[in-house]
C-alpha cells in the first residue's frame, strides 16, 4: 500500500476518523434500517408450540448457564430449555479466548477508584465490584462441592492482580488509592513499591530493558484470579443437559410473540436450514444472548426495551504462548489510561490458563464493527436501530465524540504500533513471539435519559418487563466473572415472591452463605468465606490475615467533584 495515500499515515496506520464521517456512517445505518424493516418488518408466529416450558433461556453463554444452574437447584421440578444459535455453547464472549478472564474485583482496575478534584480517591464502586466477586467465589465453590464443576484448576487460578504506572503524578494517585483502600478488608494485603528491584522480582519481563531513570510504581494483591468463563459455561451446560434440561444448539431464535395467557411463543430456526423450526411456549423468558440481547428484547416488544440502544465495540489481544515468556510471568498487570483515552481501554499484560496451557495476553486494543456478536452480521447495528433509539444513539455519537475518535485511532493502529504499545509495558518484547487474536464483541448500553438524552453506560443492566415474564441482560462490564451476583439480582426482580419463601431463602444461603450481608463491614465473615472458598477452589496464594481489622465505612470527609470521563468496556 502507498504509505502516503490519503487513507494512511506515514507509518502505515490509518488516518483518524472525523465527526463528518461518523455522522455519515450513522445516517447510512439508519437508512439501511429503514429499508430492512420495510422489507422484513413483521415477525413469524407459529400456529402452535412443539413444547411448553416454565423457563426458556436464550443464548448459551455464561449468563444463561448461571441462571439455569441457580434455578434448577431452587426449583428442580420446573422445566427448562435453552436455544443457542452456534453449534456449541460458550463460543461467543464467554469463550476463554474471547475475553481477558480477569476475576473483576477492582484490585487492579484503576477506573473503579476515581479521584475527585480535591484529590480524594473514592472506593465505593470498587467495594461493590469486589463484594460481587465474593459471591462468585461462593457460588463456584458450592458448584464444586456439588460436583457440577470439576477440577478448579480448569477454570480459576490464583494470579496476583497488579498495577504498573509511570511518572510522578501517577505515583501520587496510586499512593492515595492504596491508602484509601486500607479502609476496606476486601483489599487487605495490597502492597505498593517504588523500588525497581522489587518490581523486577514480581514481574521480571516487564522490567528487563527498562531505563533505570524511569519513575515506576507498582502494586500487588495476592487475592487476584484468572478465570476461564468458557470452561465454567461448558461444565454448567453439561450438568444441565444431564439433568433433563433440553439444550438445543444450531438454532437461532428469530421470533418472540405473546400468547393470550401471557406466556411467550418463541420460535428458533435451524441456522443451516431455515425450514426447520422449533417452537416453545414459555411462562418465563430470559434473554442471555450477549451482544444480541438488545434486538431480541426489541422483538419481544416490551415497552421497557424501547429506551435502549447499543454501541458495539470489540477487542483484540497480542498473544504469546512461548514457554520461555509465559513461565516467567504470573500476574495480571493493569496500567493507567493515557490522558484523553477511556479508562477501560487500559492495556494489561495478563497470565492466562487456556486449554490447559499458560499463555500471555496483552491488550485489549479496541476494534469496531457493526456486528453485535463475533459471529454476528454486519446488519446487526442497523437492524437494532429503531425510531425510539436512533436519536439517543446519534446523541451519544455527538456527545462522546472523544470516544468515537479514540476508537478510530485504535482502528488505525498497525501491528507494529501495537507491538510498540506492548514494548511500553514489556521493553524487550520481540515481534516474532507475538500474534494478534480477535477477541469477543460487546454491545455497550445506550440509554435514553428523559433529561440528558442518549447516554452511554459502562456497566451491565438487567431489564425486566412489568409483569416479570421476560428479562434480559444488556451491557458489558464487569461481566461474566460477576455473573453469579448479576443473576442473583435478576432472581430478586423476576421471582420476588419465591425469593421471600423460606425454601428459597434457605437454598440461596446454602449456595451463597454470605447472601444479604456486606462482607466489607464484616471482616470475620469475610475471613471465613475466603478460607472456605480458597480451600474448595484450591487457590494457590494464601489470603491475607484479617485478625483485628477494623473497617472504616465513613464517607469521604470533604468530597470534590469527580470528572466524568468517556468510558468504554473492554
Ligand atoms: C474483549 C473482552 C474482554 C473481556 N474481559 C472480561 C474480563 O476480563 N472479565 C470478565 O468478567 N468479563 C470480561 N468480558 C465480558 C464477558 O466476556 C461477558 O460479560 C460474558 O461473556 C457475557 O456472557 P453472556 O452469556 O451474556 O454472552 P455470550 O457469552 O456472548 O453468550 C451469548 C450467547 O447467545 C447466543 N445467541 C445470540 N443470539 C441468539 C439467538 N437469536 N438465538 C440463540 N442464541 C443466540 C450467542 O451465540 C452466544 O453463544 C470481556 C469481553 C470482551 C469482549
Amino acid at each position: 500500500m502507498d504509505k502516503t495515500d490519503n487513507k494512511t499515515t506515514p507509518d502505515g496506520g490509518r488516518k483518524p476518523f472525523s465527526r463528518r464521517k461518523f455522522i455519515a456512517a450513522a445516517v447510512g445505518a439508519a437508512a439501511v434500517w429503514g429499508g430492512y424493516s420495510y422489507l422484513f418488518g413483521s415477525q413469524y408466529r407459529a400456529a402452535k408450540a412443539d413444547r411448553k416450558v416454565d423457563v426458556l433461556l436464550i443464548g448459551g453463554g455464561i449468563m444463561s448457564a448461571t441462571l439455569g444452574v441457580y434455578l434448577s437447584e431452587l426449583e428442580p421440578n420446573w422445566t427448562f430449555e435453552v436455544f443457542e444459535r452456534l453449534d456449541k455453547v460458550a463460543e461467543e464472549s464467554s469463550n476463554g479466548w474471547n475475553n481477558a478472564g480477569t476475576g473483576h474485583s477492582a484490585l487492579c482496575e484503576l477506573n473503579y477508584t476515581p479521584m475527585d478534584d480535591k484529590g480524594n480517591v473514592h472506593i465505593t464502586q470498587a467495594i461493590g465490584i469486589n463484594e460481587n466477586f465474593q459471591i462468585s467465589r461462593q457460588f463456584w465453590s458450592h458448584q464444586v462441592r456439588k460436583g457440577v464443576l470439576g477440577n478448579p484448576r480448569e477454570f480459576i487460578n490464583s494470579t496476583p492482580h497488579m498495577n504498573l504506572v509511570f511518572g510522578q503524578e501517577n505515583r501520587e494517585f496510586i499512593r492515595k488509592r492504596v491508602e484509601a483502600l486500607k479502609a476496606s478488608p476486601l483489599f487487605a494485603g495490597m502492597e505498593m513499591t517504588t523500588d525497581p528491584a522489587k518490581i523486577a522480582e514480581w514481574i521480571p519481563i516487564m522490567m528487563e530493558g527498562r531505563k533505570p531513570e524511569e519513575v515506576v510504581t507498582a502494586t500487588r494483591s495476592p487475592l487476584g484470579t484468572d478465570v476461564n468463563l468458557g470452561e465454567i459455561t461448558r461444565q454448567f451446560y453439561k450438568h444441565l443437559s444431564g439433568n433433563s434440561v433440553k439444550v438445543t444448539t444450531g438454532y437461532e431464535v428469530r421470533s418472540i410473540t405473546r400468547n393470550e395467557d401471557g406466556s411467550w411463543r418463541v420460535s428458533a430456526f435451524d441456522v443451516n436450514d431455515s425450514s426447520k423450526i422449533q417452537t416453545v411456549d414459555a411462562k418465563t423468558l430470559f434473554i442471555g444472548a450477549g451482544g444480541a440481547a438488545l434486538p431480541l428484547l426489541q422483538l419481544s416488544g416490551i415497552p421497557e426495551g424501547k429506551q435502549y440502544g447499543g454501541f458495539p465495540v470489540g477487542g483484540e489481544f497480542l498473544v504469546t504462548d512461548k514457554p520461555e515468556i509465559a513461565s516467567r510471568h504470573l500476574a495480571k498487570v493493569y496500567g493507567l489510561a493515557d490522558t484523553g483515552s477511556p479508562p477501560m481501554s487500559v492495556p494489561h499484560l495478563d497470565t492466562r490458563v487456556l486449554d490447559g496451557k499458560k499463555v500471555i495476553l496483552f491488550g485489549p486494543f479496541a476494534t469496531w464493527s457493526s456486528k453485535f456478536l463475533k459471529n454476528g452480521s454486519y446488519f446487526d447495528l442497523a437492524k437494532a436501530t429503531t425510531p425510539s433509539n436512533v436519536i439517543p444513539q446519534l446523541q451519544v455519537g455527538a456527545h462522546e465524540f472523544a470516544l468515537v475518535k479514540y476508537l478510530a485511532q485504535q482502528l488505525a493502529l498497525s501491528q507494529s504500533q501495537k507491538m510498540d504499545a506492548l514494548r511500553h509495558y514489556m521493553p524487550e518484547a520481540k515481534d516474532a513471539d507475538w500474534r494478534l487474536w480477535e477477541a469477543g464483541q460487546r454491545v455497550q448500553i445506550i440509554k435514553n435519559d428523559p433529561v440528558k438524552g442518549g447516554i452511554l453506560k459502562l456497566g451491565t443492566e438487567v431489564v425486566v418487563s412489568a409483569d416479570r415474564s421476560v428479562s434480559a441482560l444488556l451491557g458489558a462490564s464487569p461481566g461474566g466473572s460477576t455473573s453469579p451476583a448479576i443473576m442473583l439480582s435478576l432472581l430478586e426482580r423476576v421471582f420476588p415472591d419465591q425469593m421471600k419463601t423460606s425454601a428459597w431463602q434457605q437454598k440461596i444461603r446454602e449456595i451463597v452463605p454470605s447472601y444479604g450481608k456486606k462482607l466489607n463491614e464484616n471482616p470475620e465473615l469475610l475471613a471465613k468465606e475466603w478460607a472456605s472458598t480458597a480451600e474448595t477452589l484450591q487457590l494457590a496464594i494464601a489470603s491475607p490475615s484479617l485478625d483485628g481489622f477494623v473497617p472504616n465505612t465513613a464517607p469521604v470527609a470533604n468530597p470534590g467533584v469527580i470528572k466524568k470521563v468517556p468510558d468504554m468496556a473492554l
